[in-house]
């Protein structure tokens, strides 16, 4: 399935929750969410009977827009999050956690896991000394994922430095002025801040 490319606002009033898709406006008034908290389109206000299986699809689907990945990412990831010791749903956010552009993100250094994707696609980050220009890695405890030289002195993170708030999460290290951080441990389910009933997620997938 294609990636989507439409208003993606939409796709938070759509989940009825803010997914945090757009960076600073996420944090202003002018969050749609805030401002007309229904589904949208024409039949968006009528209420409709959710069944089970509805339950279990919005919860899946709330992930995949939250972290910016395709179907069959999402069931690589359970497949491998199914094989892993301990609670699948618990082990399926930890891998998504885990991925290079949402530790950007967390890290403080792109404003939204759309724009952390785009600045490592475009190189702008080293993992253990090494360019990796890969998204989706599953980093580790212990990678150390950095700016990479040159592009420490771009505008772009000249900005993120001067408006950094400090590391959003506690598994991580990050220390502003070497554009630098570190994996400390591995996330726990209370680092993951993302109002999910996971288990409805891994009942859909075990069908
Ligand atoms: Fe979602 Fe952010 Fe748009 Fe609000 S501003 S609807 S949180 S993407």
């Amino acid at each position: 399935m294609a990636r989507y490319t439409g208003p993606v606002c939409r796709l938070c009033r759509r989940e009825g929750q803010k997914l945090y898709l757009k960076g600073d406006k996420c944090y202003t008034d002018k969050c749609p969410v805030s401002k007309r908290n229904f589904p949208p389109g024409q039949h968006g206000q009528s209420r409709k009977k959710v069944t089970e299986y509805g339950l279990q699809l919005r919860e899946k689907q709330k992930v995949r827009r939250f972290y910016g990945i395709q179907e069959s990412q999402m069931r690589k990831y359970f497949g491998m999050a199914d094989r892993m010791q301990g609670i699948t749903g618990e082990n399926l956010l930890k891998l998504l956690e885990l991925r290079l552009d949402n530790v950007i993100y967390r890290m403080g250094f792109a404003s939204s896991r759309a724009e952390a994707r785009q600045l490592v696609t475009h190189g702008h980050f080293l993992v253990n000394g090494s360019k990796m220009d890969i998204p989706s890695s599953i980093l580790k405890v212990g990678d150390v994922i950095e700016v990479k030289g040159r592009s420490k002195n771009s505008p772009k993170f000249k900005e993120a430095v001067e408006n950094h708030k400090g590391s959003t999460v506690g598994w991580l290290d990050v220390t502003v002025e070497e554009m630098k951080g570190r994996i400390v441990t591995e996330p726990t389910r209370e680092d993951i801040d993302i109002p999910i009933e996971e288990h409805l997620i891994v009942e859909l997938y075990s069908k």
